[in-house]
């Protein structure tokens, strides 16, 4: 294998592999390097996402909400399956068979693609250099035309509750539990710990939410985040909002727990846990990746400092995915992988960071596109707004799953959609829609004129659409107009 490379990327999570399969597939020579274990020391590819991000989170969020579903939600439909009992370790046993599956679906799509897929950490020595260093501590060095750093984000830490991987543990350990927890409590409000703390309560554990932030996931639409704050905490999730934690306490003796100190409006308090979840957001990973000598520049909280094209200060070398900035979404990652490779093959792609579609994969799904209500105000935009509830909707009924809405904004001038805000089953699916919609610049009339498949739950989209006009058919309209 010569070591000469038209592209190397580092880290082959869902913005490096893709970076890497785009590249080979345009015609570079490409390596793509990983320094991911697995338990028994084998290299994997696939990154945070595959590994211990969005896949095995939603093995566990599908295998919860079956148990949920035939424990509270089979009996109206006639059916009674007695006692429903869940096993653990054959949930986590299941999500790892998920896991192993795509991750070696990337290996196959390397030798597909004729990817060098490398095993070790990749360290940028030059502009057009990087020592690849194995398990074994042996190196070599790549020559690359150009590099692409893809090296992704870890969760942080906060000094009052360090993780000791047992009773005090990150995302990654909460993947892992072997039994449901009797009292679990999650530190953040924030997407990672809301979806977690719906899965281990969805099993049975009383589960308390701690969140510094007054405001309920201030980045959410109002009327939406309200909405999906009454609808969570009716799920055994006790969400405190204003509970900063400042320390925890480890207990002895066999069976752990940990006291963990938090300040509220109402003063100190304290709460034992047998489990705690610290999800307080991931920091860009740059450690030991960069040597100081080739000057690419990082901004003030250490993201790779890059241009709307993912380019660094030095032109050979780019970055993409959460080690920088913008929201860290895999499917970001991905986009921005693409545009760089395109870019390189003389292509003008371009990634459009204002229809970035976010979704928090609670049980009903959040997902949004585009701005909020509040935004919108903010910036003195004059806006029509359609809102249509999913009680309102035969195949929402029919499911007997009919929480939420769908809210859609347009420009009250021109009717161009301007966001699309959901709460409902299945919403990262209907939302997906409108970014298609939005990507066209379609108005409010497009989708109100399009015919829809009755019933389905797209209908609701629809029907906000109409709603924003002022005539949706199945519900009364806020303002009516011809
Ligand atoms: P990563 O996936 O972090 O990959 C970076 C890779 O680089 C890693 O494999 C790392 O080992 C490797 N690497 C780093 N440094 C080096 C080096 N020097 N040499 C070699 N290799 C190196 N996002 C969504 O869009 N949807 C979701 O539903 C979702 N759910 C999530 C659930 C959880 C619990 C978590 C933790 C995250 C979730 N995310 C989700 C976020 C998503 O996982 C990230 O946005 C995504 O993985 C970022 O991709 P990336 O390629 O930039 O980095
Ligand atoms: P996210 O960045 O979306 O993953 O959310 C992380 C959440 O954790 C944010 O809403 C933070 O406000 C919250 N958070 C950070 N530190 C603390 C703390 N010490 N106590 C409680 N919540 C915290």
């Amino acid at each position: 294998m010569s070591n000469e490379y038209d592209v190397v990327v580092i880290g082959s999570g869902p913005a490096g592999y893709v970076a890497a399969i785009r590249c080979a597939q345009l015609g570079f020579k490409t390596a793509c390097i990983e320094k991911w274990l697995t338990k028994d020391d084998k290299t994997v590819f696939g990154g945070t996402c595959l590994n211990v991000g969005c896949i095995p989170s939603k093995a566990l969020l599908d295998s919860s909400h079956k148990f949920m579903d035939a424990q509270n939600h089979f009996e109206v439909h006639g059916i009674s399956v007695g006692k429903v009992a869940i096993d653990v370790p054959a949930m986590i046993a299941r999500k790892d068979k998920v896991v192993d599956q795509l991750t070696s679906g990337i290996k196959g799509l390397f030798t597909a693609n004729k990817v060098d897929g490398i095993a070790g950490t990749g360290k940028v020595t030059g502009p057009n250099k990087v020592v690849v260093t194995d398990k074994d501590g042996k190196q070599q060095e790549l020559a690359a035309k150009h590099i692409i750093i893809a090296a992704g984000s870890v969760p942080i830490d906060i000094p009052p509750t360090p993780i000791d991987h047992e009773t005090i543990v990150d995302s990654t350990g909460a993947l892992e539990f072997q039994e449901v927890p009797k009292r679990l409590g999650v530190i953040g409000a924030g997407v990672i710990g809301l979806e977690l703390g719906s899965v281990w309560a969805r099993l049975g554990a009383k589960v308390t939410v701690l969140e510094a932030l007054d405001d309920f996931l201030p980045m959410v639409d109002r009327q939406i985040a309200k909405e999906s704050m009454k609808i969570l905490s009716k799920q055994d999730l006790d969400i405190k909002m204003g509970s900063r934690v400042t320390g925890s306490k480890l207990s002895k003796g066999a069976k752990k727990s940990v006291t963990v100190e938090y300040s509220d409006k109402d003063g100190e308090q304290t709460e034992v846990f047998d489990k705690l979840i610290v999800a307080v957001g991931r920091r860009p990973f740059t450690d030991s990746l960069l040597d100081e000598s080739v000057g690419v520049e990082l901004d003030d909280r250490g993201f790779v400092k890059v241009n709307d094209q993912c380019a660094t200060n030095i032109p050979s070398i780019y970055a993409v995915g959460d080690v920088v900035r913008g929201p860290m979404l895999a499917h970001k990652g991905m986009e921005e992988g693409v545009m760089v490779a395109e870019r390189l093959a003389d292509k003008k792609t371009q990634v459009n960071y204002d229809l970035v579609p976010s979704v928090i994969y609670t049980h009903p799904e959040i997902a949004w596109v585009g701005k909020s209500e509040e935004e919108l105000k903010a910036e003195g935009v004059e806006i029509n707004i359609g809102v249509f509830p999913f009680v309102a909707s035969g195949r929402a009924l029919a499911a007997n799953d009919a929480d939420g809405m769908v809210k859609l904004i347009a420009d009250a001038k021109t009717d161009r959609i301007l966001g699309c805000h959901i709460i409902g089953a299945s919403a990262a699916d209907l939302l997906q829609q409108i970014v298609i919609a939005m990507e066209f610049s379609a108005s409010a009339e497009d989708i109100g004129l399009t015919m829809f498949s009755h019933p389905a739950l797209s209908e609701a989209v629809h029907e906000a659409a109409l709603a924003a006009n002022g005539h949706a058919i199945h519900i009364g309209n806020r303002k009516r107009r011809k």
